[in-house]
């Protein structure tokens, strides 16, 4: 940490660690989608900025697949991400990969932060107001409410359920927790080889009550080639292109 965060950064804050999980293969995206190139900057460099100037956040872990850890590092070095402690190797699943990820935080650390590399939108702002709420409830998660309706189908795609949309919303990272809690959650679901989608389902599993903030339409997960192009366009609303 630079004197300038220091200085910045209250007494009474956690000590908060953030992992970025970027293990995957992007094979809906058909490339590595975290270095793929966004108005002249790489995926993983822009999700990294705003965790690397936010006061709430202490140190960064990048997980990565293995054939990319020196890549990831030199990309650090190179952007001068001096918050980023360990770039290490993921597994097979996101759960195993952010259990790599969350296994290797700092002895201090109080909450950790689990952020998909693949949403390089994420704000300063959506980040402090994610660990205000971490701080008072423990758990807490970006949700956006759902435009459209929801309902359940079976694998040849004949409706089987439904859900109130009044209640419905969309989860998105980043996903904070008290430390303790989200290493025995990520723990347990590994161990039992649980397929979660996200790190609140592990936590939940547990009986942690999971609490919601306010989510940023903008902090879509760069999933399928479309992405890309509302991605630049979200980039040109924030004369950023
Ligand atoms: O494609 P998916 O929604 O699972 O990816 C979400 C995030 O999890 C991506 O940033 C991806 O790199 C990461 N991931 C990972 N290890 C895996 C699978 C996905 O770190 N085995």
């Amino acid at each position: 940490m630079n004197l300038k965060d220091l200085f910045s950064k209250k007494k009474s804050d956690p000590h908060c660690s953030v992992v970025i999980v970027a293990a995957g293969s992007g094979e809906r995206m058909g490339a590595d989608k975290v270095f793929l190139d966004l108005a002249g900057v790489p995926v993983l460099a822009r999700t990294l900025k705003p965790f690397q100037d936010s006061e709430c956040v202490d140190e960064i872990v990048i997980v990565t697949r293995t054939e990319k850890l020196s890549e990831v590092s030199d990309l650090c070095s190179s952007n001068g991400f001096t918050k980023v402690s360990k770039v290490v190797s993921g597994g097979a699943t996101r759960t195993e990969s952010a259990l790599a990820g969350v296994s290797e935080v700092g002895p201090k650390t109080k909450l950790i932060a689990i952020h998909d590399a693949a949403r390089p939108f994420i704000t300063k702002e959506l980040i402090s107001s994610l660990v205000s709420c971490a701080d008072q409830f423990m758990a807490a998660v970006p949700a956006v409410r759902c435009a459209d309706t929801i309902r359940i189908v079976d694998d040849e795609g004949v409706i089987t359920g439904d859900t109130d949309r009044n209640y419905a919303v969309q989860i998105q990272t980043p996903q904070i927790f008290d430390a303790d809690i989200i290493k025995g959650a990520l723990s347990y679901a590994v161990t039992h080889e649980l397929s979660l989608t996200d790190d609140s389902s592990a936590a939940k599993m547990m009986g942690v009550k999971v609490h919601t903030v306010s989510g940023d339409p903008d902090n879509i997960k760069l999933t399928v080639p479309d992405d890309l192009i509302k991605g630049a366009a979200i980039l040109k609303s924030r004369g950023e292109s």
